[in-house]
């Protein structure tokens, strides 16, 4: 349910609702928007009479929200959120890329490629150190070591850094080492994992199951932000279809359709959608032209030797001509990077 107070309400009025309808049992979080607040009321609200809350004078409209996502539910927080990394800032019309390779595979590789995104305009380093293989043979990533390299990245660039937590274990060593906490697509309803990087302190970003739809991603979304973690941010990577000509079908609509649903962030990984390096570009500027916060690219300095991924990496040579296209389109969408 959400209660949406009359303009210029005062403080105290506002507590004395919240207070009231926490003594109903819902917990209330309050949402200040231009002009107005919004109650967002989480949890069992069956019993609440919603003319009995209208009867309040400072009390603009009582709506029913029939999703079963709350928080991340754009009727409870009207404006877009913008998640803010070391000062990189992503949504509500600020636009970022992050941009790194597939994994972490040593110093020199990871530091030439942080220097070289850097360079061209990315404002976080990828790079995973735990991987999700199909293979328990492939390359499985460094490990805490691959974290430590990107630290040393991240000293001489200053870039915050992106990585893939795959347990519930290295939450504290995340915590501890990463700037952004990636959930990959395999992992997106490992729900005790999403419980404890809700408690994190750090952004998360969520991406889309394989064959999962909207609401099932945003509900995991919600288990992050129930958890207390309401810096989210949501990534469309390509999804199951009846196609095999491409690794996965990047979903177009999902990020008008995500924006309409929450006031989350939506970026778009267009090289796990691809597969195939040469189809990043047309797919990461469609994905701008749709209305994306931002990209999420692989780059490697020499991508036919990659561990993992190099078929669809960018060098920073395209990368750079890439970014340059990138910044007109953003520009046009009046969006700042
Ligand atoms: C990745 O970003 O390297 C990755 C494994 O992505 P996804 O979870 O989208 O497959
Ligand atoms: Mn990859």
């Amino acid at each position: 349910m959400v209660v949406v107070m009359k303009p210029k309400t005062e403080e105290i009025h506002i507590q004395a609702l919240v207070a009231h309808l926490e003594a109903l049992g819902v917990s209330v979080s309050i949402t200040n928007g231009i002009g107005c607040s919004i109650l967002g009321l989480v949890g069992d609200t069956t019993n609440l009479d919603m003319d009995k809350i209208s009867i309040n004078p400072y009390v603009e409209r009582v709506m029913r929200v029939q999703e079963a996502y709350k928080k991340a539910n754009r009727k409870f927080h009207p404006q877009d959120t913008v998640v803010e990394v070391a000062g990189a800032k992503i949504g509500g019309g600020h636009f970022a890329v992050m941009a790194g390779p597939c994994s972490v595979e040593t110093k020199e590789q990871i530091v030439e490629v942080a220097e070289a995104v850097q360079a061209s305009g990315a404002k976080l380093l990828r790079g995973g150190a735990f991987k999700p293989r199909t293979s328990p043979y492939s390359f499985q990533g460094m490990g805490v070591d691959g974290l430590d390299l990107m630290l040393e990245a991240k000293a001489k660039t200053g870039l915050p850094v992106v990585s893939e937590i795959m347990s519930p274990k290295l939450v504290e060593i995340f915590e501890e080492k990463v700037d952004v906490v990636q959930i990959g697509a395999r992992n997106m309803q490992n729900f005790d994992l999403l419980k404890e990087v809700g408690k994190m302190s750090k952004p998360i970003l969520l991406k889309r199951g394989l064959a999962n739809s909207y609401e099932e991603w945003i509900m995991s979304a919600e288990y992050i932000m129930s958890e207390g973690n309401e810096n989210v941010i949501l990534c469309e990577r390509g999804i199951r279809t009846f196609e095999t000509y491409t690794r996965n079908t990047l979903d177009i609509s999902a990020i008008p359709a995500v924006k309409r649903m929450s006031h989350l962030p939506i970026i778009v990984d267009p090289s796990h959608a691809a597969g195939m390096s040469w189809m990043v570009e047309p797919l990461a500027l469609a994905a701008i032209t749709a209305g994306a916060d931002g990209l999420i690219i692989e780059v490697h300095n020499n991508p036919a030797c990659a561990k993992c991924d190099g078929q669809q990496s960018l060098t920073p040579a395209q990368f750079d001509g890439l970014m340059k296209k990138a910044a007109a389109l953003v520009d046009l969408a009046g969006k700042t990077m």
